[in-house]
């Protein structure tokens, strides 16, 4: 019970991050608490990229003689753009899903083997409504966007459709096999329940061009040169 308790807890400093950080994900609702007649406050865009459960800061390059790409450092999500016109949200989204067939070709293999299952093929697609498949060829699906989810979650997709390799239903059975390689996975649905939209969200990174942001600098030296005539 006490286990319960913690993890449930820390759904919920996840869910108040993503409020704090990503309040688009949660809708209108969040935004919309301005009192009448108060002008909406300006969001400032706050690059940001949901992996592995968590929120990293995104940081844009605009480098010209370099081809566009993503690295991660396990830290930031360095994103180089060559012109200004490249999408960092569909980089970092081609990112996602490269690390999606690695991670998810290396978790399944581990888990089969530990599990004494055998599949065939493992495909990543961009499924709208579900999660991830197993099909009577022994094929496995999975979407890309698993990634995004925290370690434990994604493991416990594994093993549900590793699962269904041995009974292809979801019956007493079936549970009772998911619940011995993974005995907190009425936690892990539940949390895929309360976060899928979070999942579901689209990466939105915006590059603002230094000379945007660059106009800030000569005021500063202005009001400096000011106190200094004083
Ligand atoms: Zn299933």
């Amino acid at each position: 019970m006490s286990d319960t308790q913690t993890v449930i807890s820390d759904v919920k400093l996840f869910l108040e991050r993503l409020k704090k950080d990503l309040p688009e994900v949660f809708g209108a609702a969040a935004s919309k608490e301005t009192k009448p007649g108060e002008p909406a406050a300006p969001v400032a865009h706050d690059n940001k990229v949901l992996y592995n459960g968590d929120l990293f800061p995104a940081q844009l390059y605009l480098t010209p003689d370099q081809a566009p790409g993503v690295t991660f450092d396990g830290k930031i999500f360095h994103v180089y753009l060559q012109t200004a016109q490249d999408n960092p949200s569909l980089l970092v989204t081609d990112w996602l899903k490269h690390n999606a067939k690695e991670t998810l070709v290396q978790k399944t293999t581990a888990w089969a083997q530990k599990m004494g299952v055998e599949f065939n093929q493992i495909f990543i697609k961009d499924q709208q409504t579900l999660w991830a498949s197993c099909s009577g060829k022994k094929n496995l699906n999975f979407s890309y966007r698993i990634v995004k989810m925290p370690s434990a979650v994604q493991d416990y997709l594994i093993v549900h459709e590793l699962c269904h390799l041995t009974y292809m239903n979801h019956g007493q059975e079936y549970w009772a096999l998911v619940a011995q390689y993974c005995p907190d996975y009425k936690l892990h649905r539940r949390w895929l329940n309360e976060n899928k939209d979070a999942i579901f969200a689209e990466v939105e990174l915006k590059y603002t061009s230094p000379q945007e942001t660059s106009t800030e600098t000569p005021t500063q030296e202005i009001s400096q040169q000011q106190n200094s005539t004083n």
